[in-house]
């Protein structure tokens, strides 16, 4: 069976429905951690009319998540970010100010409340995350070593506000539930690796599915919340786009794996 589709985006909400996993968008899910609840994360690096698709299938089986867009045209569609918000689902600010300032906090910092007042326009955004682009030399979260988020009434930053103690993150990038290896800055430190040590470690979204449904896996008996955080450009029926996006990200991850051993 191909990955990364909508049919099997539609199994993996099926089955933590089916194993009991209420539905949270992330701002909700903070006050939420070590229930036994989900949050939908959703980057919209690049083409923006996929993440239509996405919201649309979780609309129809009745569960809300979170949509991160950020300042660039591919992702910036006024159309396609109101539709969203009008499914119900929550809009944050997927936030890159550092690159666009070119290292410059006060103009990052500038930046990003401007962007941050453009996207309260559609949705009262209460939470952010970062744009982790492996190519650029800024950490995002730099800014926050002199401002302060919280003062413009953001309530959470995934990478700085979560209790991974409670919290057990999957996420897509690098075109697998397992690219933690050759991820730059989407991964979470030291308890990566418990979590590898306890058996929670996925490649295909079928791997997760059928952790699942059964009642005896890791998966099945933790404790932890889980935050889920796909790219929905990658997930998509059309062939032609499925494909490419498969070579792609192959090619990105020779790169990437590269990045990694000429930065240690
Ligand atoms: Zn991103």
């Amino acid at each position: 069976m191909k990955d990364f589709t909508l049919i099997s985006y539609r199994r993996l909400i099926l089955a933590l429905k089916d194993a009991g996993y209420a539905f949270l968008p992330r701002v909700e899910f903070a006050n939420h951690q070590g229930e036994k609840v989900v949050c939908l994360r959703h980057d919209v690096d690049l083409r923006a009319a996929n993440s239509l698709r996405t919201a649309q299938l979780e609309h129809e089986l009745g569960v809300r998540a979170t949509y991160y867009f950020r300042v660039v045209p591919e992702s910036n569609q006024p159309d396609i970010i109101r539709a969203i918000a009008d499914l119900g689902h929550e809009i944050g600010y997927h936030y890159e100010d550092m690159s666009i300032a070119d290292g410059n906090v006060q103009a990052a910092y500038a930046h990003f409340c401007e962007q941050l007042a453009y996207f309260r326009t559609f949705y009262p955004v209460r939470t952010i995350c970062m744009h982790g682009a492996p190519t650029s030399r800024y950490d995002g979260r730099d800014l926050w070593r002199t401002f302060d988020y919280h003062s413009l009434d953001i309530t959470c930053e995934p990478y700085l506000d979560l209790d991974y103690a409670r919290v057990f993150y999957l996420t897509d990038t690098g075109r697998s539930w397992d690219g933690y290896n050759v991820s730059v800055r989407d991964k979470i430190p030291v308890y990566q690796d418990e979590w590898i040590r306890r058996g929670l470690a996925f490649h295909s979204t079928e791997q997760i599915v059928n952790a699942l449904r059964d009642e005896h896996s890791p998966l099945r008996l933790m404790s932890e919340s889980v935050l889920i955080t796909t790219h929905p450009q990658r997930w998509t029926d059309q062939s032609g786009l499925w494909l490419r996006e498969l070579l792609l990200q192959s090619a990105k991850n020779v790169v990437k794996r590269l990045l990694i051993r000429l930065r240690k």
